[in-house]
């Protein structure tokens, strides 16, 4: 998930520096950032498969999928995002000012197991840059799933309120092929497409002349 803009900033966690698990020799080993896709790329439609064990492929996918969202200073992340059809979703826990956690969260294969009540705010996305919908979320869920330990897959079980409730859905919902413009009316998807559009081509300084 993007951060909204005017939001709450994440408190401690501006360091770009931040290698969970890892050694301070960043200089040595840089990590590889992957490229964001974007809304129109397939592979944000298709619905992620399961996590059944940790191989060296995934901890990478892992590490590329923190140093992505470090460096886009995101809220949160899906596999797909980064062009990977598994249930791998990386959250930047020191965007959540109700937690004082600092280490992002790594989870894998989960799900909304407890939904209550409502919250509406606005809400983006880093595959559809400078979009900020009103969304409508759960207020408080209860998410389960596994966790990455290390090197290692551990059952968690996560209460989550407010914005932390927001992008654990967000991000469920990108493993399942959900984008935040499916929560639209058919008429207002339209609509937000065409100003988003719009506003990116601006953005691009419109300069197409064929
Ligand atoms: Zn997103």
């Amino acid at each position: 998930m993007g951060r909204v803009k005017g939001s709450r900033r994440a408190v401690g966690s501006e360091s770009a520096e931040e290698t969970p698990g890892r050694g301070s020799s960043a200089e040595s080993t840089p990590r590889i950032a992957r490229r964001i896709r974007y809304y129109g790329d397939p592979v944000l439609r298709i619905p992620a498969r399961k996590v059944t064990a940790v191989t060296p492929a995934l901890l990478s996918l892992v590490q590329e999928m923190l140093e992505t969202l470090a460096q886009a200073d995101g809220l949160g992340l899906a596999a797909q995002q980064v062009g990977e059809t598994v249930a791998v979703a990386v959250l930047n826990l020191g965007g959540f000012e109700d937690l004082d956690e600092d280490e992002p969260l790594v989870l894998l294969n989960p799900e909304i197991a407890e939904e209550e009540g409502s919250q509406t705010d606005e809400e983006g996305c880093l595959s559809f840059p400078g979009l900020y919908l009103n969304l409508t979320r759960p207020e408080r869920i209860i998410v389960k799933g596994e966790k990455l330990v290390g090197e290692k897959m551990a059952p968690v079980e996560i209460e989550a309120r407010g914005l932390f409730a927001r992008a654990l859905c967000h991000e469920i919902d990108h493993l399942a092929g959900r984008l935040i413009i499916d929560k639209l009316s058919p008429f207002a998807r339209v609509r937000a497409l065409t100003q988003w559009r719009l506003k990116l081509a601006e953005a691009l300084g419109d300069s197409n002349q064929e």
